[in-house]
């Protein structure tokens, strides 16, 4: 569909330097508003006596897709005269940096936003840490509200200083800085005419020059199991791709049994119809020739890159949960289709995202960053996240709750076997 090719980028920044604004700004200057929404909303605020506020889009807007739709996500479209954009989850929703932790990667680039007058803030730091650790490096920062320092282009370039280093410590180049008045349409989409000594592009300017990450379809096949069913003496095994491809005829491995078998047929599981080869993003039904043992949980790839099983794999997590994470700690580990018990064998350090300075430490606060080993019973087959970020990431739950969010660094060999 036009939506999947809809090139994503998340909006990121402390709250209230003026995300939502900036949202809402940016769907009226490019004309992405359903016909008389702004009238709409003005009026709404009028008879409330409320001063209208350009995040009131947003809400509204949200308002209607989370009547519409059960998942937790929340996505917003626009586009410029080049293509068309999504937000893939929207500012200010209460699963925000959870939602980026597990979905962000997904994003191709980032806009981060920096209230002019307050400065970069530890949250504008962890945000950036943040698009950091998911790989999403195409950056532009907006510093928001120029209208309350006088447009003063001295201010402008101290702020542009502090995040352009902090940025560059991380190793992220932003692609611009862009000087903006979320509230009064400077430098969004519309070039500002109180701020001339600006030369650079605007911020939709900005997101017309990322280019789209490669696609997942050029990585190795990864196709986690997610039923398996029996037709007369064969298995069935439905799953979405995550990376790579698959035609009829393919030799494919199962981890963690190591069994092989061959594509005797591929159905789109959506459409119903036969497919000679089929790829990332996409939901399938494969028919294999001999009848393989395989379960929800199980990974199928091509036998000759298959990901290395381990019992243990150094990550780095993201800690969402109120209780700090100290070593000994079971949990559950999901990525992919798969489930499992994992301990935390080894805290090795953790990350200040403010000063960058990691240190040992016998715990794990929240939102903090951390390098961690886990250790199972169960084999694990996961990928570094620097080969292949659909397949070399996860969450950690605890009673069903997700508490964390992991990349893998290295998948442990030889270690922990029990
Ligand atoms: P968020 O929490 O980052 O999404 O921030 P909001 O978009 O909700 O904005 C927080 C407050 O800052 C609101 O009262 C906005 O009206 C205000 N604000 C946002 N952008 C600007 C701006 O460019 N200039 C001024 N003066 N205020 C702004």
């Amino acid at each position: 569909s036009a939506n999947a090719r809809a090139f994503p980028i998340v909006i990121v920044g402390h709250v209230d330097h003026g995300k939502s604004t900036l949202v809402g700004r940016l769907l009226h200057d490019t004309d992405s508003l359903p016909d008389g929404k702004l009238d709409q909303l003005r009026s709404v605020s009028e008879k409330r006596g409320l001063e209208f506020e350009w995040s009131f889009l947003l809400d509204a807007l949200q308002v209607e897709r989370d009547q519409g739709i059960t998942v937790d996500v929340t996505q917003i479209w626009f586009h410029t005269a080049q293509r068309r954009y999504v937000i893939i989850d929207a500012p200010g929703h209460k699963e925000f940096l959870k939602n980026m932790v597990t979905g962000a990667s997904r994003a191709h680039g980032a806009v981060l936003v920096v209230d002019a007058k307050l400065g970069v803030s530890e949250q504008t730091r962890r945000h950036a840490y943040l698009l950091h650790l998911l790989g999403v490096a195409q950056v532009a920062v907006a510093v928001n509200k120029m209208d309350l320092v006088d447009h003063d282009q001295g201010r402008f370039v101290d702020v542009e200083r502090e995040i352009t280093a902090y940025l560059g410590e991380i190793g992220i180049r932003p692609r611009a800085v862009v000087p903006v008045s979320a509230r009064h349409g400077d430098n969004i989409d519309r070039r500002s005419g109180v701020m001339d000594w600006y030369r650079g592009p605007t911020i939709t300017q900005a997101l017309d020059g990322f280019a789209r990450r490669p696609s997942p379809i050029d990585a190795a096949l990864r196709l986690p199991v997610q039923d398996v069913y029996r037709l007369d003496d064969r298995r069935v095994i439905v799953g979405r791709i995550e990376s790579g491809r698959v035609s009829v005829g393919d030799t494919v491995r199962l981890s963690p049994t190591g069994r092989r078998a061959q594509v005797a047929g591929i159905e789109d599981w959506n459409r119903n119809q036969p497919r000679q080869t089929a790829g990332a993003g996409e939901s399938v039904a494969l028919t294999l020739d001999e009848d393989v043992f395989a379960v929800r949980g199980h990974l199928l790839t091509a036998p000759e890159a298959a990901p290395a099983e381990s019992r243990a794999v150094a990550v780095r997590v993201f800690w969402f949960d109120e209780e700090p994470l100290r070593a000994g700690r079971r949990m559950r580990a999901r990525y992919g289709t798969a489930d499992v018990d994992v301990t935390v064998a080894a805290i090795e350090r953790v990350i200040d995202v403010e000063t960058l300075a990691s240190g040992p430490a016998t715990q794990v606060d929240r939102n903090a960053v951390a390098e961690i080993v886990l250790r199972s019973t169960q084999p694990l087959y996961l990928d570094k996240f620097a080969d292949n970020p659909r397949a070399g990431r996860g969450v950690l739950t605890s009673d069903y709750r997700v508490v964390g969010g992991f990349i893998v660094e290295r998948p442990l060999h030889g270690a922990g076997r029990n």
